[in-house]
């Protein structure tokens, strides 16, 4: 399945120069989603990380963050026949909440998850489309450990080498399906 995604990455990710900002190049991935074969590879290769190797599913949920890894996390969740949870930006989940704050370059974000979407000694995958600075990645995990789960591993399409967002994901694995 990795094969089959990083060829379809390769033809169906969108470089964006100078967007949402100056010297950020985007990772545009709605050609990916609109391609069939191509969406299909990648929600496979991304389950791969649910799975130790003799196949077995080892998570009981899979965490997708607002608002790309929503639509990449959902279908892994279903081929790991695992639950879904959404991590999203302050304010949008209706009941009680816990809350992760993080830094970016100019002020903090906060990440919620519903406190009970998670539960202790759950066995958890985060799914994003790119990791970067990884910030997004550290503060869900946070929100995972708050809740008494354990983090697994995450699991991207692309990781931005250069920004070294490992650094700040600590001991969670992370497989990144190509690297920038
Ligand atoms: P970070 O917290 O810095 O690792 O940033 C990760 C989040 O920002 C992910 O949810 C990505 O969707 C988004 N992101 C960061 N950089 C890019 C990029 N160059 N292209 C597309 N999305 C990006």
């Amino acid at each position: 399945h990795r094969a089959a995604a990083l060829e379809a990455m390769s033809r169906l990710v969108v470089d964006v120069p100078d967007y949402p900002q100056p010297g950020v190049v985007f990772k545009d991935i709605t050609p990916l989603l609109a391609d069939h074969d191509g969406f299909h590879a990648a929600i496979l290769a991304l389950a791969e990380s649910g799975r130790d190797e003799s196949g077995t599913v080892v998570v009981d949920k899979v965490l997708g963050m607002e608002a790309r890894g929503f639509i990449l996390a959902a279908p892994v969740a279903l081929d790991l026949e695992a639950g879904f949870v959404p991590v999203r930006k302050a304010g949008k989940l209706p009941r009680a909440c816990l809350s992760e704050s993080y830094a970016l370059e100019y002020g903090t974000a906060t990440l919620e998850m519903h406190v009970d979407a998670v539960q202790p000694g759950d066995r958890v995958l985060l799914v994003d489309d790119v990791l970067a600075t990884g910030g997004t990645i550290a503060a869900t995990r946070r929100l995972v450990a708050d809740a008494g789960g354990v983090v697994v591993g995450a699991a991207v399409l692309m990781e931005l080498g250069f920004l070294q967002g490992r650094r700040v994901l600590d001991d969670v694995p992370c497989t990144a399906l190509m690297e920038i």
